[in-house]
């Protein structure tokens, strides 16, 4: 088991238990005397696996600021009050207001995407485009022993995928990163930008679902762009005895996909009170159902990782 392993748990539709799977798998990880965990937080626009991960009371807490979002910054100096770029729309994204008692136009620092047309239209060349800070990466080692990396974006950033490919970055200049073997990335949900950032470069992913219309529809839209990328993944149904009258067709397709099923977890109480209680599920109750099968479903995760490569 010398070879690093990069798993992504993704999944198409939040709230579905990517970040409780991530931990309670990460926690098993720890306590299983083969492998050097590290986990990744890349659900950089809602990070809340610190929040079931804190820092050890020792840990020195680091940080990162990021400067990957552009922003237009009128410079005051060079304007001659002609009031063209308000008048003729020089902004596309309403960005550009005009402030009539000092004649001279605003950036509302929300709504500039920094495309740059400003600076390309002012006769006087009174906007510049420049780096702002997007987000943070923040690293420390965790209560549970094992480093814990996750990065946060700024509000009004627009890169949020690029925060997520920084962060990817920034864990392997850590002093653990060349003794760590297993490495799991809780996702964002969704199939956009930040989760293409997660996919690349992956070992295995394991996508979550419940067996509800919307689960469905989510699960086939991310599988398709796992696809894209060739990874191998493995499905994780999540709530799997769910009462529901999806139940049904949900298996039909299930089975007639032929989806590599990784684990199913059972509908259970013990993951909602571990989660008010914020630890993962497998420390705070070890013994429940839903525990017992995460801890299958690292048994069966070992397997494809090692056994089968
Ligand atoms: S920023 Fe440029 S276009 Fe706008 S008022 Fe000033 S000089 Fe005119
Ligand atoms: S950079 Fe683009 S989005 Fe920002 S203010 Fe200028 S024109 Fe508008």
């Amino acid at each position: 088991m010398n070879e690093r392993k990069i798993i992504g748990v993704v999944s198409g539709k939040g709230g579905v238990g990517k970040t409780s799977v991530t931990a309670s798998l990460a926690t098993l990880a720890q306590e299983d005397s083969m492998m050097k965990v590290m986990v990744l937080d890349c659900d950089v626009d809602a990070p809340n696996l610190a929040i079931i991960l804190p820092p050890d009371n020792e840990s020195k807490i680091s940080k990162q600021d990021t400067y990957t979002t552009l922003k237009a910054t009128f410079l005051e100096n060079l304007c001659n009050n002609c009031k063209q770029c308000f008048d003729d729309h020089f902004c596309e994204f309403n960005a550009l207001e005009w402030d009539s008692k000092n004649s001279i136009p605003k950036i509302d620092f929300l709504k500039c995407e920094g495309c740059g047309a400003c600076k390309v239209l002012c006769p006087m060349h009174a906007f510049e485009i420049n780096a702002v800070k997007s987000g943070e990466i923040i690293s420390y080692k965790s209560e549970m022993g094992f480093p814990l990396i996750y990065g946060k974006t700024q509000l009004g950033s627009t890169t949020s995928g690029k925060l997520v490919s920084d962060a990817k970055e920034f864990v392997k200049n850590l002093e653990e990163y060349e003794e760590c073997n297993l490495i799991f990335i809780d996702g964002p949900p969704g199939i956009g930008c930040p989760v293409i950032a997660t996919l690349s470069n992956l070992d295995y992913v394991i996508t979550i679902c419940e067996p509800t219309p919307s689960g469905l529809h989510d699960l086939l839209r991310v599988i398709e762009v796992i696809n894209q990328f060739n990874l191998p993944y493995g499905v994780l149904i999540n709530k799997s005895d769910l009462q529901s009258p999806f139940q049904k067709p949900f298996s039909k397709h299930m089975s007639k996909a032929n989806y590599e099923i990784l684990g199913k977890i059972p509908y259970d109480l013990s993951i909602p009170k571990a989660m008010s209680f914020a630890k993962p599920v497998v420390q705070y109750e070890p013994n429940s159902e839903a525990s017992i099968a995460i801890k299958e479903i690292y048994k069966n995760l070992k397997g494809k990782l090692w056994d089968e490569s």
